[in-house]
């Protein structure tokens, strides 16, 4: 049995930057990270929507408003230094109808109390900066940007890998733990059978499955991870330069989704998108049938009806955008006119990873649990990309 002083779970973007940090911090430690996937980023992180989020929406104080903000200026930096893609292209938020300036005027308000030095715009003053974009009033922040987070999260993993100290392993899920004393033991599935490592400590960054590492350890968890699918259309090539900022509708502040935004994406062409909708499996990327699908698992618990019927006037609306393209292009057309559902290429959809506790409750903010030899990030929803570097360092800052 292999021997080991840290062992992390995923390598997603925050399993890379856990490795990256680690390996930084403790050189002389043997680290081994596994992945059940056959590279990395092949879940949230490399299909999300790519954006370098400032920190608009958040709680002042909340991990959430404080990662983001410090994640925000070194995701840039990271960027910069290792020549990976990148634009801080800023983003305008706008209001549709009268309607929706009190819900903006409050996330104005918010943004100004993260710091963000947000601009409010007429109507007017947007058709100049947007001349596709209409709307009634807007904000905009300019600290916001693009990258592609496969490429960051490949990054990380490879300067982890020059130090030495990381030995990674694909086609490794892990499926067992078990505190012995001063060590952990934990069983990975590999195309070669069962496959047991012992290490010193263990850090969880399984993304939409951290709460299934944390029940098969024998913790309490009161919260579970469900699956919302964000569906995206790519634009036909003429809206490839339809606007120059990133272009968000104003969100319903109940929910922790931004709405349908125009993306310009590092490649050079925009996405519509991601609407949610509860999938009914971990990995059930289209559709509703599958091998992947777990209706049982995802469905035979009180707290997602509780959840459902807590929010489903909004549920209702983003089933309608996943059934109708129609409606769909009918909500970007709002800001966005002249769009319509021709206008749209497919494109790849992501699976949020969202934590709900037992009263059917969203967890809102990046969220631990801890044993005396274990760590699991067990809720890193959006902007956890973004905000990957510092969480790694609260990981670490609870470990040493
Ligand atoms: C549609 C969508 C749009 C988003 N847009 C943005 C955005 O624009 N900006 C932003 O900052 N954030 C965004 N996010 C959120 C962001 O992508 C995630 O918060 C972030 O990628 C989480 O990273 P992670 O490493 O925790 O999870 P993941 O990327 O999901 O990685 C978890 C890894 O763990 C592996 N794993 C799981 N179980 C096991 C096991 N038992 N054994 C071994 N390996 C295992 C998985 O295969 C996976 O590789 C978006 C997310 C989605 C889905």
């Amino acid at each position: 049995m292999s021997a080991y002083d840290f062992v992390i779970v995923g390598a997603g973007i925050i399993g890379a930057a856990v490795a990256n940090e680690l390996s930084r911090k403790r050189p002389s430690a043997k680290i081994l990270l596994l992945e059940k996937a056959n590279k990395p980023a092949s879940q949230q992180t490399g299909r999300n929507s790519g954006v370098i989020h400032a920190g608009v929406y958040y709680p002042p104080g909340s991990y959430k408003a404080t990662f983001c903000r410090q994640g925000l200026e070194e995701t840039l930096a990271f960027c910069q230094q290792y020549q990976l893609p990148f634009e801080q292209c800023g983003k305008l938020l706008v209001a549709t109808d009268k309607a929706e300036l009190q819900a903006m005027q409050t996330l104005y308000e918010r943004c100004e109390q993260n710091e963000l030095h947000p601009s409010m715009l007429t109507a007017e003053q947007i058709r100049k900066a947007e001349p596709n974009i209409h709307a009634v009033g807007g904000f905009l922040v300019r600290q916001t940007g693009i990258t592609d987070y496969q490429k960051v999260t490949d990054c990380l993993l490879s300067i982890a890998m020059e130090s030495g100290n990381l030995d990674v392993k694909f086609q490794h899920t892990v499926n067992q733990l078990s505190e012995l004393g001063d060590k952990i033991e934990v069983t990975a599935a590999t195309p070669a059978g069962n496959k047991t490592f012992q290490a010193g400590f263990l850090i969880n960054c399984a993304g939409i499955y951290s709460d299934a590492l944390i029940q098969r350890q024998g913790l309490d968890c009161d919260f579970r991870m469900l699956p919302f699918r964000g569906e995206y259309y790519r634009l036909v090539e003429k809206y490839d330069k339809v606007s120059s900022h990133l272009i968000y509708p104003i969100p319903d502040p109940a929910m922790p989704f931004l709405g349908v935004h125009l993306t310009k994406m590092i490649g050079g062409y925009t996405t519509v998108g991601p609407n949610a909708i509860l999938a009914t499996g971990k990995e059930v990327y289209e559709g509703v049938f599958s091998a992947q699908s777990q209706l049982l698992d995802i469905f035979g618990k009180t707290d997602v009806w509780k959840l459902l019927w807590k929010y489903r006037k909004s549920a209702v609306k983003e089933l309608r955008s996943s059934l109708s393209k129609d409606y769909y292009a009918r909500l970007v057309s709002r800001y966005c006119p002249g769009i319509t559902a021709a206008d749209f290429l497919p494109y790849r959809a992501g699976i949020r990873a969202q934590a709900v506790d037992r009263q059917g409750n969203l967890i809102h903010d990046f969220k631990f649990v801890s044993s005396k030899l274990t760590l699991h990030v067990g809720n890193a929803p959006s902007p956890a990309a973004t905000s990957a570097m510092p969480i790694a360092r609260e990981v670490l800052s609870r470990l040493f």
